[in-house]
C-alpha cells in the first residue's frame, strides 16, 4: 500500500523502521531473553545506507557540469564490512582504504581498482608496489613517499609495473582545528600529509609537482566529526587554489594542465544527539559552493571519501540488560553493550555521547517515568559505561536498549577487551506490509574463533 511505502520513507520511516526491526530481532531470535545465550546484536538498516549513498550521489551530479568524473570512495575504516562495501559498490561508490587489510576487503567485496584509493600516512614499499601493479589510485603523504614511487616507477618502467595509477600528495592546509583535537586532521602539527603554511613548504611542493609529471591529484581531509562545514570549505579552497597554481606553472612549463582530480576527503559531521540528518550533503556542497565555486565548474575531477555521514545512522546496537541494581543512590542497569562496542563513547564520553532508547523484554518502545541511572557494559573496569545519569524509564532485568547511530566506528572498529567477542552483525530490510527480513553480514565470534586468535594453536610455545 502506498501509504505504508510512505510510512517508511524520510526520517520519520527509519525511525519506523527501526522500531519494527527491534521488535523483528527479538521475534526472530537474533537477541533475546534472559534464559537465552543471544545477549547481544547489531543492526544495519539498507534502506537507510542506500538512502545515504543515493543523497550523496545526487547532491554532487546536481552540482557538476554533467560528464564531470566523480568517485565517492566510501572511508572503509568506518564499515570495514565486505556485504557492506559491496552494497554500497552496488550503488555506484568506491572504497578508500589505508592498509593492506582494507585494500584486501574492497577487493573481496568486487570493487574494481579503478574505484580504489589508496591513502595512509605509512605505506610500506611492497603496498605500493601492489597498488600500482593493480593501478590503484594512490595518495602520497610526503617527500619521502615521492621518492619512494621515484624509485618504483623508475623500476618498472617497461617491467609491467604501473598501469596508469592516478597518483596524488595529500595536503594539510593548516585551517585549524574543530571541537575534537583527536579527530582534527588540518592543524599546524597534524600527522597528515604536507603542510601547505610552513616556510619553504608551498615552493618545495610545486618543484615535486614540476619533477614529476606524473603526479596529477591533490589530496586533503580536513574534516571529521567536530570540524566545522565552513572549516572544511575553507580547506577545500586551500586546495583548490594550490591546484591552479600548479597547473599555471605546467602551463607555463609545457602547454599543459598537470592536475585533473582534487581528492576532498570526508568527514561530514553526524548528529549523535538526534534522528536529524543535518547537516545533509546538499548543505556540505552548498558550504563548498560558496567558498570555492570554481570546484563545481567541471575543470577538475573529483574523490571524495566519506565515512561516518554514509553509515552512522543506519547502524543500531540492541543489547539486553541483565541486572539492575542501586549503588550509591544511583540505579544502574548491567547490560551487554560496552567499551567493547562504543570505545570512544567509553573513553571520551563528552566527546562521544550516545543516545539510549529503552526497549521491553518483547522488543516494544518501553515507557515510563524518566529516571536518572547510569547505563553499563559488559567489562571489567569501571569506567565501562554509555551513559551516565541518563534520565529514562527505569530499566529492568530483560529490557533491551538500543543504541542508534552506531553503523561508523562503532560496532564496526570491535575493542577486544576481556576478550568479548565481535557480536553477529545482521543488515535488515522492511516490507511495505511491515515485515522485517534479516540478512547475516558477520557471524557472532564463537570462543573457538577468540581461542585461535589468542594463540590458542601455539599453547605450548612459551614452555
Ligand atoms: C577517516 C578518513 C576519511 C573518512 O572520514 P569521515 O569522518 O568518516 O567521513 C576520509 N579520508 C581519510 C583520509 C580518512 O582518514
Amino acid at each position: 500500500m502506498a501509504s505504508d511505502v510512505d510510512a517508511y520513507a524520510g526520517t520519520e520511516g527509519a525511525v519506523a523502521r527501526r522500531d519494527l526491526a527491534v521488535r523483528a530481532a527479538v521475534e526472530q531470535g537474533l537477541v533475546g531473553p534472559a534464559e537465552g545465550d543471544r545477549p547481544l546484536v547489531c543492526l544495519l538498516d539498507v534502506a537507510g545506507i542506500r538512502s545515504a549513498a543515493a543523497a550523496l550521489t545526487e547532491a554532487f551530479a546536481t552540482a557538476l557540469p554533467p560528464g564531470t568524473p566523480v568517485l565517492h570512495a566510501f572511508a572503509v575504516k568506518a564499515a570495514p564490512l565486505v556485504p557492506v562495501l559491496a552494497l554500497l559498490a552496488d550503488a555506484g561508490l568506491g572504497c578508500e582504504v589505508a592498509s593492506p587489510g582494507e585494500l584486501a576487503l574492497a577487493r573481496a567485496a568486487g570493487l574494481p581498482a579503478e574505484r580504489i584509493v589508496l591513502d595512509s600516512p605509512a605505506k610500506t614499499t611492497a603496498e605500493l608496489r601492489e597498488a600500482l601493479d593493480l593501478g590503484i589510485a594512490v595518495n602520497a603523504d610526503n617527500h619521502q613517499e615521492l621518492r619512494r614511487l621515484d624509485g618504483l616507477l623508475a623500476a618498472g618502467r617497461g617491467a609491467g609495473v604501473g598501469r596508469g595509477s592516478p597518483i596524488g600528495v595529500r595536503v594539510n592546509p593548516q585551517i585549524g582545528a574543530g571541537a575534537i583535537e583527536a579527530l582534527s586532521t588540518a592543524t599546524a602539527t597534524s600527522k597528515f600529509g604536507i603542510g601547505l603554511r610552513d616556510p619553504g613548504a608551498r615552493e618545495r611542493l610545486l618543484e615535486a609537482f614540476a619533477e614529476r609529471p606524473w603526479l596529477t591529484r591533490l589530496h586533503t581531509h580536513s574534516g571529521s566529526q567536530g570540524v566545522p562545514l565552513d572549516l572544511i570549505a575553507q580547506g577545500v579552497r586551500e586546495v583548490h587554489a594550490l591546484a591552479e597554481e600548479i597547473n599555471a606553472a605546467a602551463l607555463r612549463r609545457t602547454g599543459r594542465r598537470q592536475i585533473d582530480t582534487l581528492d576532498i576527503g570526508g568527514g561530514l559531521p553526524v548528529d549523535f544527539g538526534s534522528d536529524s540528518k543535518v547537516p545533509t550533503y546538499t548543505d556540505y556542497v552548498g558550504a563548498l559552493r560558496d567558498a570555492v565555486p570554481a570546484l563545481f565548474d567541471g575543470s577538475y575531477g573529483l574523490v571524495t571519501e566519506f565515512g561516518r555521514s554514509l553509515l552512522a545512522k543506519h547502524g543500531l546496537v540492541v543489547a539486553r540488560v541483565e541486572y539492575t541494581k542501586t549503588t550509591g543512590g544511583r540505579p544502574v542497569a548491567l547490560t551487554h553493550a560496552g567499551v567493547q562496542l562504543a570505545t570512544r563513547t567509553v573513553y571520551a564520553p563528552a566527546a562521544w555521547p550516545v543516545r539510549i532508547l529503552p526497549y521491553d523484554a518483547k522488543g516494544a518502545p518501553r515507557t515510563g517515568e524518566p529516571v536518572a541511572q547510569d547505563v553499563a557494559g559488559p567489562a571489567c573496569f569501571a569506567g565501562d559505561l554509555l551513559a551516565t545519569a541518563r534520565r529514562l524509564p527505569l530499566l529492568e532485568p530483560g529490557d533491551l536498549i538500543a543504541v542508534p547511530d552506531t553503523g561508523a566506528y562503532f560496532f564496526t572498529a570491535h575493542y577486544g577487551y576481556n576478550s568479548l567477542p565481535r557480536p553477529a552483525v545482521y543488515g535488515f530490510t522492511v516490507t511495505t506490509d511491515s515485515e522485517v527480513h534479516f540478512a547475516l553480514v558477520r557471524p557472532a565470534q564463537t570462543p573457538t574463533d577468540l581461542i585461535t586468535e589468542s594463540g590458542g594453536p601455539f599453547r605450548d610455545a612459551l614452555l
